[in-house]
């Protein structure tokens, strides 16, 4: 689409317009409903199809494989049980240590404000995770700080989700002053896909929140395809970085959307022109439902060695998997004797 009607409407209303129908998102990108049976149905009453019309602007027209609907359109074979493919791959559950707590990498504290996305991505490793229940509540911050400060050595707190960038400003900047209030913490990282699915969301009063912290910012956001960043998309992350805060990107290794060296390369050449520095490309984690978005691991190889040519240093993310009861994320290709 070479038309953007949606992109620049305030985030608020794109949030609560979101394409929720999975017909009526075949049919703004003039696809045949027939792809859609019975089983993709039900794919989809599971895990509900949810995507921004911001994001749909960015497909392709007529074309069923493109890569960013791939994403987000429910699939038939997401109904498909697989031994190795289940619900809780990396045992959140068990890390989990307050309402919305995750802290599972020492000095790294991950909090979970909300269990809303902005879009839904078919290979989420979080698809079955118990939301609802879990999220700290507004009367949690006592003991959210005290535990921060039982553990001295952890001096970085993750907004994760859910996608707190979903939250609004009020809310989101009432859990920063907190944070910002306690001195140990020096960083905080939020980690956000709304930036590539609904880039209007850094606006004026978003960069404001961000401006004069005592804390140091970083936003990791969520990107696996050059498509996904348009100039639109660049230059609001621009507004960001001019004001020295780092943004990073982590992907996931997709089967037929970016298992492909030089569509890697590429996403990283459009991430340079944004100003973001690839971070971490993930394998995909065995969630149920997504294993038909998994690669082969010597495939995987062969792809990350190809793009350590094809790249300068810089750009290269690091590959890694997510092993539960690891202390960090494990580097994969390379890493190992
Ligand atoms: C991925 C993750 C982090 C962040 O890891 P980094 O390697 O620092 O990016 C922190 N906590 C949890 C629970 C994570 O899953
Ligand atoms: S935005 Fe992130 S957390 Fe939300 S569905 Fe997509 S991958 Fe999962």
């Amino acid at each position: 689409m070479t038309n953007y009607l949606f992109q620049e409407q305030n985030w608020q209303t794109q949030l609560s317009q979101l394409v929720t129908d999975p017909y009526q998102l075949l049919e703004l990108l003039q696809l045949s409903p027939s792809s859609l049976n019975s089983t993709a149905l039900l794919a989809a009453q599971q895990f509900k199809l949810r995507v921004p019309r911001a994001f749909v602007e960015k497909m392709q027209i007529a074309n069923p494989l493109d890569p960013l609907l791939l994403q987000v359109l429910p699939h038939h074979l997401e109904m498909q049980e697989h031994p190795d493919f289940v619900s809780d791959p990396l045992g959140e559950e068990a890390a989990n240590q307050l309402p919305g707590v995750l802290h599972k990498y020492r000095s790294r504290f991950l909090l979970t404000l909300t269990g809303a996305c902005a879009v839904h991505c078919r290979y989420c490793f979080r698809r079955h995770f118990p939301y609802q229940e879990n999220l700290p509540k507004q009367d949690d911050w006592p003991d959210i700080r005290d535990y921060l400060l039982a553990h001295p050595e952890i001096n970085e707190v993750i907004l994760s989700g859910g996608d707190p960038l979903t939250l609004s400003d009020r809310k989101l900047g009432l859990w920063i002053d907190r944070l910002d209030s306690l001195k140990q913490i020096k960083v905080l990282r939020i980690h956000s896909r709304v930036p590539v699915v609904i880039p209007n969301r850094i606006d004026e009063h978003f960069c404001a929140l961000l401006k004069n912290r005592g804390l140091k910012i970083i936003l990791v956001i969520h990107s696996n395809h050059a498509a996904e960043l348009d100039d639109y998309t660049c230059q609001q992350l621009q507004r960001l970085t001019a004001q020295g805060i780092w943004i990073f990107n982590q992907a996931v290794l997709l089967k037929g959307i970016n298992d492909n060296a030089n569509i890697l390369a590429e996403l990283s050449q459009r991430l340079m022109a944004a100003n973001v520095i690839p971070y971490y490309l993930h394998v995909l984690d065995k969630v149920k439902g997504a294993q038909h978005f998994d690669t082969d691991p010597q495939h995987v190889e062969n792809i990350y060695s190809e793009l350590l040519s094809l790249l300068p240093g810089y750009l290269v993310p690091k590959l890694v998997r997510e092993i539960a009861g690891e202390p960090n994320k494990t580097p994969l290709y390379g890493a190992s004797p």
